[in-house]
Order: C-alpha cells, then structure tokens, then sequence
C-alpha cells in the first residue's frame, strides 16, 4: 500500500466576544445491521413491509418468550470491528436498559453497557487538500433498535409499528476527536462508505438505517490539546447531545448551532448544563429534550435470559480472511497503479461499484484517461438522468474501446465525445461504430493536405490577412476541421497549415 501522509486539518474556531472558542464533537452512529432477521428473534428486518407484519413473540415482549442470538447479526458486528481496525473482544455480554416506551414492549432494551462486543479502533477521515483526521472509535455494542409511535394518524388514538422492534443496531462510539461540523459529516460519510463495502449495513440515511447523535461542546485554543495529551475530560466543556440525526446537512447545521448556542451562554458568565437535545431543522434551532439531574435511571443489569457472548479466535481470523479491499487501500493501490490524483482516486473509489466499473475500463488502457472518462463523462451523463452506475447504459467493456480508440489515435477527443453519445443512447460496438459511421481520424496526409489547400485557395483575402498576422492561422485549422467532419488530426492540419501559409 502506498504511504500517505496527511496533515491534521485546523479546527473550526469561531470568534467570541471574550476571545475565541474550539469546537469537540463526538458521535454516536447508530447502524442498522445488514441481515434477514432480528437480533433475538427470526422476524424479518425487511423495510416498508406491512405495519406489524414482521413481530414475533418476542419482540412483542409475549411473557415467556426468550431471545435467540442471530449469529448473523454477531458476524457483521465482528466484520465491522474488523474494518475499522478495532480490537475484536472474544467475551462480550448483554445488558437490560430498563425504560418504558410503547414501541418497546419488553420495558427494556438489550444492549451491551459494560461489554461490547469490539473494543478500540480508529478511522482515517478525509478532509481535502492533503489533510486527514485520525478518529479513534472506543468501542461498537450490539443492541436492539425501537419500534415507531405513530401520533398524526388519528386525533384520539396514537399506534404503534413493531416492524423495527428488536431489529439490531451496532452504536459507533468516537472519542470526542472531530474538530468541525464538515469533518463531523465527513466521519459519518467515512464509516458509511466502509460499512457498505464490508456489506454490514446498507447505509440509508433516509430510512434511518444509519443515523447518529452528536455530541457538541466548545472549549479555548490549547485546551484540546491539554485533553488529548492527558485524556482528562476536565480540560473539555460541558457536552450537550443532539439525538437521532440522519442527514448529513442536518448534522452540520445543527452542530454550528448548538456551538454557538453555548458560547453565548458562558460569554454571559452562564453554564452550559450537560443535556440531550433535539434538531429543528424547520426553525434551525436546538431545543432541549431532558437533562442529565432527570436522567432516568437505567438500572442497567446482566440480562439474565442471554449467556454471555464467547465468539472464537478461529471464527474471527476467518471473517478476517473473507473482508474485501478497504477503501483507504484501494484508493492508495489506484493512486499508486493508475497513476490518479488523490481527488481522481477518492471519486473512484467512494462505492464499490464505481470502483469495480473504473478497473475494467482502465485494465491494460491508460489509467488517467479512463479516469477522466469514468468520472466526467460517465459519471457527469449519470448524474443528469438520475441513474446508478448499475444502470448505465454504456458498458465498461464499451467505454473501454472507447478510450482505447482514443490512445490509438484513431479517433479524436472531440469524436470520442459523440461516439460516446452514440454508444449512451444506441448501445452498439464502439470500434464498429466508427468503422461504419467514417469517424475515424483522418491521418492521411494527403487528405488532410487536399483539405488545406482548397481552403487556402477559397479565401485568398483570409491568406493575406493571415500572412499579416499569423494568430489568424487558427482561422483555417477551423475551417479545415469543419470541412473534414473534425476527423483531421488537428496537429497534422496546425503543421500543414503553418507551411503552406509560409508563416
Ligand atoms: P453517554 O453514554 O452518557 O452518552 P459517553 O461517555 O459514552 O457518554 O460519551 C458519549 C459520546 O460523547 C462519545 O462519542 C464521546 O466521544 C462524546 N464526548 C464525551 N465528552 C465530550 C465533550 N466534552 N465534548 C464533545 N463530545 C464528548
Ligand atoms: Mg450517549
């Protein structure tokens, strides 16, 4: 892998009154795991099903029912943890966080507080201009998710939907590392793109398959570092937490908010009170939820239902063996192989299927050309018409030929375009097309030659201005391309034309 070395990115300062203040932001992601059924029970996880239709007894908190861990669900937290470089605990075990909700019928949430399943690892986060931020994880749980309220339905009666009941989620812990709200979607965007490489979790924000709460608070230059060479939270403010946010520009906006919110209240002489709170995005405001003093109280205990959780070191070293590419290597082996930008290679590499698309066209092509192909045509044509690269009409088989015609010589960047057009909304074999269709690039000096000099002999008040005043050569370079279909090659006509202007 290629080394690539990064600076730290500056941290978002905003100008107080009294001085200025540091933003420190640490996320919980809440991921909806990639599987068929729930964590404890056989239900399907399926989106958009009937309301109800997917609850078994268990997740409708049926007295007597027990939980059955899903090994699937087990195996993707594992993946993950392995994907973010984390330490992967061999023992973890299953809590009860007791609470009442009705969309919760067992009065609890199982989760693991005291035992996660993955420990420590770290993700590198992408800022542009060569700058990169290292956020280290603490640990990722594996936990049930809630079911749905439902209160605009009926104006005397809410209902509810067991769909997502017991459907399992892995929370994300970050360390409070993020500096900015744009590295904050940036994080978001980084574990989003690995999970769905690993194909742990398919990452729709929309559905809340992945969604996070925020962690905000602000503190003066130096105190950051002070934390981070101590670890000591004292040298940190006072955090507020914005829950259950799943837009990436919601997040950025909601964070600048609240840090702003803060300042003014300790530039009052106030304190910030350690609080959840909820995003407006209508009003672009955050409000407060609970406080910490009415906390409630979890009580937290062992669940007595569910064994602790003893995976083996064997079962772990095969997942291991089984995990694709990560993106930070294969945008290195790109860069490093293609001889591509970072930029170039980022684009390239921010989806599976991109990736994959690019390599068949670039395979035993030039690399760069193709990747100016696949991003600016290809991607630039897909993104007007709304399709996904699955959809694409051009094949890479096809764009291959096309950018192989190209380092021929055999076809014009110009043509290209249009046979590119041809192959987009007719389909067809490229280096047929041009067979047929006469696109080729005339190299034939004495075509192109024949061209020239009829157009010289055409406009003999043209010549003299030209020979007055040589920039007007370009004049006639036009005029033979237009005659030739632009299939002349432009440097044989450039040269032509100089000479037999006597320029
Ligand atoms: P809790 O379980 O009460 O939410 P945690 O200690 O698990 O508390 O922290 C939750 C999140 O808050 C973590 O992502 C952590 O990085 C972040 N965090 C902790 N202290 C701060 C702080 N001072 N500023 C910003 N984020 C913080
Ligand atoms: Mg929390």
């Amino acid at each position: 892998m290629l080394d690539l070395t990064y600076d730290a990115p500056k941290p978002k300062v905003i100008a107080g009154a009294t001085g200025d203040w540091e933003l420190v932001i640490g996320l919980e992601v809440h991921a909806q795991v990639a599987t068929a059924a729930k964590l404890f029970s056989g239900a399907s996880t399926q989106f958009g099903a009937e309301p109800n239709s997917n609850v078994a007894f268990v997740d409708a908190g049926m007295p007597g029912m027990l939980p059955v861990i899903n090994e699937g669900c087990v195996a993707q937290a594992v993946r993950t943890g392995l994907g973010l470089k984390a330490e992967i605990n061999l023992w973890s075990a299953f809590d009860r966080k007791n609470y009442f909700y009705p969309d919760l019928p067992q009065g609890y949430q199982i989760s693991q507080l005291y035992h996660p399943i993955v420990g420590e690892g770290e993700v590198l986060v992408e800022m542009g201009n060569g700058t990169a931020r290292l956020v280290r994880i603490e640990r990722i749980h594996l936990e049930q998710d809630a079911g749905k309220s439902i209160h605009d339905m009926d104006p005397a009666m809410s209902f509810v939907d067991l769909n997502r009941t017991g459907v399992a989620l892995m929370e994300i812990v970050s360390r409070p590392d993020i500096r900015g709200p744009e590295e904050a979607a940036a994080y978001v965007g980084k574990l989003r793109q690995i999970m769905r490489y690993l194909g742990t979790c398919d990452g729709n924000m929309q559905n809340g398959n992945l969604r996070a709460d925020v962690n905000v608070s602000v503190c003066r230059p130096g105190d950051y570092e002070k934390y981070q060479a101590t670890q000591d939270f004292s040298h940190l403010g006072t955090r507020c937490e914005i829950k259950n946010m799943n837009s990436m520009r919601f997040i950025q906006m909601a964070i600048e908010y609240e840090a702003r919110r803060q300042i003014a209240i300790l530039e009052d002489g106030g304190k910030v009170s350690q609080e959840t709170r909820l995003y407006d995005p209508d009003k672009n405001e955050t409000r407060s939820m609970r406080s910490k003093e009415e906390a409630h109280d979890y009580r937290y205990f062992p669940d007595p239902d569910l064994l602790p959780l003893e995976i083996e070191q064997a079962w772990v070293d095969d997942i291991a063996a089984s995990l694709p590419e990560l993106p930070d290597d294969k945008k290195a082996r790109f860069m490093g192989d293609f001889g591509l930008s970072d930029y170039d290679a980022s684009v390239l590499t921010a989806e599976v299927a991109n990736a994959a698309y690019f390599e068949k066209v670039a395979e035993g092509r030039d690399g760069k050309l193709a990747a100016n192909w696949v991003i600016n045509e290809l991607f630039g044509r897909l993104k007007k018409e709304d399709h996904s690269i699955e959809e694409s009409p051009v094949s890479p088989d096809q764009l291959g030929k096309i950018v192989g015609l190209i380092t021929k010589g055999d076809i014009s960047g110009k043509i290209a375009k249009d046979l590119f057009e041809i192959i987009y909304t007719e389909g067809g074999d490229p280096e047929e097309i041009v067979e047929a269709r006469g696109m080729k690039q005339v190299t034939d000096t004495g075509a192109i030659e024949a061209a020239v000099d009829a157009v010289i002999a055409e406009n003999p008040a043209q010549v003299e201005k030209a020979k007055a005043n040589p920039k007007l050569a370009g004049w006639f370079v036009g005029q033979v391309m237009k005659a030739t279909g632009g299939k002349a090659n432009p440097a044989a006509v450039n040269e032509l034309v100089t000479r037999k202007l006597g320029l």
